[in-house]
């Protein structure tokens, strides 16, 4: 047992430990990669509008900080814990170092539900997280971004409060802000964009056409919908499944997301959108499909129903969706491509850094060179991921893993213990 142990934790773990096997990482050598540098908790009062004061717990959990800031998502969810966060800041850092960027891997949150709060609830809570974060965050320290169940406006709060107490604006303390206040014209879009356009990628791999292929989507957010639009939109497949915390609809002759879009602007979610295409969510992953891009919450396909997918390309638009468990039954049927999450997903942060990069520079870019420089940041990753997976003779999330493993360690090994 210690600080981080629970269920997603436990899955950061193993697979690191899967890997460092892999990479030949002596047992001693093994905690200093995997345990976070540090794991900040606080207590977040806030005056409810019912009168009463209620107290939220919120955490930050920076990796490392051997080759930049640490980076990463801020996730407003009820039963969110430090075991979890911890688990998204590792894998952050493997994305991180995958993707070639200077940062280390963070993530945060607090364990509220914001569909439950009123909006100014949620900026008290926002605004009272960041507040506290102030001591352990910083442009060249750890730089925050929307996660699930935060977004722009979550983001823009940070930002102002961050700068109210510095007394001047300080754009790049966040990621994923609007536009307006220093913001990348691209973001809001940039995970599903990513994700769809590895699809694309994987398409080409095993010689489907995109126009005549069907994809599935657990997730209905930010990069949930953006990936369905995407691939509907501007790929030409046919979205025959969709789900999110409250509902699942399938129907193999093409879902109108259009329709959908209006019902979710309306009710926030997806139940009650239809009642012919409902489905029982557990089935939505195992339905027939070429793509399934699992983009809500980890530990979504495990040993329990890994063999009963009915995919061709596994798109990890969530992080840690697939258990390792999973991943054994995944490898062995040997009929499913898999785009690993820290590939999949790496879009967000890609588009993030950009964003710091052009808030540190007070230069903005156009949608269009943002789009393409994250395109090729994308292609020249899942080139090397393919071919490293050839190499090794190992799946693509082992290869993938073991890039970003390899390049922290070089980091470390480079700089040394300090003192
Ligand atoms: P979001 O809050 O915008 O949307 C989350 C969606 O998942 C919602 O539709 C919600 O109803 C659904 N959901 C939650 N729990 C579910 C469950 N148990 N079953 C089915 N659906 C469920 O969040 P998001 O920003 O779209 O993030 C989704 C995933 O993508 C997370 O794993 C997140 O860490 C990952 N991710 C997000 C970004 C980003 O830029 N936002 C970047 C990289 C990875």
């Amino acid at each position: 047992m210690n600080l981080y142990s629970g269920p997603v934790f436990e899955m950061a773990r193993e697979q690191f430990h899967l890997v460092a096997d892999h990479i030949g990482i002596e047992e001693k050598a093994r905690d200093r990669l995997l345990y976070p540098k540090r794991a900040i908790a606080v207590s977040i009062p806030v005056n409810m509008d019912d009168g009463q004061t209620r107290v939220f717990q919120g955490y930050r959990v920076q990796h490392h900080l051997t080759l930049g800031p640490t980076k990463g998502g801020t996730r407003f969810s009820p039963d969110l814990d430090v075991g979890e966060v911890a688990a998204l800041a590792i894998w952050m850092s493997w994305k991180c170092a995958l993707a070639g960027l200077p940062y280390g891997g963070a993530k945060g949150g607090v364990a509220c539900d914001p569909q439950e709060l009123s909006s100014r609830e949620l900026e008290a809570v926002s605004r009272r997280y960041m507040q506290e974060m102030i001591p352990f965050v910083g442009p060249n320290t750890d730089v925050m971004a929307p996660d699930m169940g935060t977004n722009e406006q979550v983001m823009a709060w940070f930002m102002d409060t961050y700068s109210m107490y510095n007394g001047h604006a300080i754009n790049e303390i966040v990621t994923g802000k609007p536009v307006a206040i220093g913001g990348t014209a691209g973001r809001r879009e940039a995970t599903g964009r990513g994700v769809a356009h590895l699809v694309n990628r994987a398409l080409e791999q095993i010689q489907v056409r995109a126009s005549s292929a069907t994809a599935i989507v657990q997730g209905f957010g930010n990069v949930g919908s953006i990936s369905a639009y995407i691939l509907a939109r501007e790929m030409g497949v046919k979205i025959v499944g969709l789900g999110d915390h409250t509902a699942a609809y399938y129907d193999a002759s093409g879902l109108p997301l259009e329709a959908i879009e209006r019902h979710v602007r309306q009710h926030r979610n997806l139940a009650g959108w239809s009642k012919q295409a409902l489905i029982d969510p557990s089935e939505l992953l195992s339905r027939k499909c070429d793509i399934l891009v699992p983009a809500a919450t980890e530990q979504v396909i495990t040993a329990a129903n890994a063999s009963k997918l009915s995919c061709r390309v596994l798109a990890e638009g969530a992080n840690g969706p697939t258990t390792p468990d999973a991943d054994a039954i995944i490898e062995q049927r040997g009929d499913i491509f898999v785009i690993p999450d820290i590939l999949c997903n790496s879009g967000g942060v890609i588009v993030s850094y950009f964003e710091w990069v052009q808030d540190v520079q007070r230069l903005f870019w156009t949608e269009r060179k943002v789009n393409a420089r994250l395109n090729d940041i994308l292609d020249v990753t899942f080139e090397r991921v393919l071919n490293r997976a050839k190499q090794d003779g190992v799946s693509h999330r082992m290869a993938a893993m073991a890039i970003g493993v390899e390049k922290v360690r070089e980091g470390k090994r480079l700089r040394g213990l300090f003192p």
